[in-house]
């Protein structure tokens, strides 16, 4: 706001410049949302999963509590996309995405999409058992989906494999370590025949 006067005119005028910045806030929010969501599907991304796990290891490690990983691959996804298109392949990560937010329901629990076809969830306060129990709901929910896949040699429909693992925090000790031993139990439940979770034994 400018104040001008005109001495000549005897007269006091005022300037104003207004911006509509209502694009550039919500360009602000778009940019602030893609850092920590994945734009396919709409859950969180690997980027905000590798902060929150760091996060959830040091308060755990305060708390004594179990901190549960679970790590999933969808089966024969690159035959499915072969024999479907990349856009059908993409509608089927969206389902997947949606079945496995539905299949947590602590607000502390955070489902990511870690790579292509492959998810992680974090379970923080919760022990194998409980980890095991929502694996168990999973791979019943995407059964149910009932999403067809006649190119698959697990079964006629979309499957997944899932590994599990859960630690409480040692010092000294990273939370690389749970998403290695979550890594090795999902490559365990491919081995033993996929549509299945494995649990990592210590
Ligand atoms: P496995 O049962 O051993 O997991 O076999 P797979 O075919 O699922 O695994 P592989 O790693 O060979 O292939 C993964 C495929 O996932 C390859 C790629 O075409 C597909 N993929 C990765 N990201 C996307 C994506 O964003 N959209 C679509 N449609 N496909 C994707
Ligand atoms: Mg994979
Ligand atoms: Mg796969």
């Amino acid at each position: 706001l400018n104040y001008i006067e005109i001495p000549e005119l005897n007269e006091v005028f005022f300037t104003a410049v207004l911006r509509d910045i209502n694009a550039r806030k919500s360009f602000e929010q778009r940019l602030g949302w893609l850092s920590s969501h994945d734009d396919l599907t709409k859950i969180y991304n690997r980027r905000f999963f590798n902060e929150q796990i760091a996060k959830e290891w040091r308060r755990t490690l305060r708390s004594q509590e179990s901190l549960a990983l679970i790590m999933l691959d969808i089966d024969h996804f690159k035959n499915y996309n072969d024999a479907f298109g990349h856009q059908i392949g993409d509608q089927c990560l969206i389902k997947i995405a949606s079945c496995l937010q539905e299949s947590c329901h602590r607000a502390s629990d955070i489902v990511a999409r870690y790579g292509g076809e492959e998810f992680v969830i974090l379970l923080p306060g919760t022990n194998l058992d409980g980890a095991r129990q929502i694996a168990a709901n999973i791979v019943r929910s995407v059964s149910a989906l009932n999403i067809p896949h006649p190119n698959s040699r697990t079964s006629k429909k979309i499957t997944v494999s899932i590994g599990i693992a859960a630690m409480i925090p040692t010092m000294g000790c990273s939370y690389e370590r749970l998403i290695h031993f979550a890594d090795h139990a999902l490559y365990a439940a491919k081995q033993n025949g996929r549509n299945k979770f494995s649990v990592h034994q210590d």
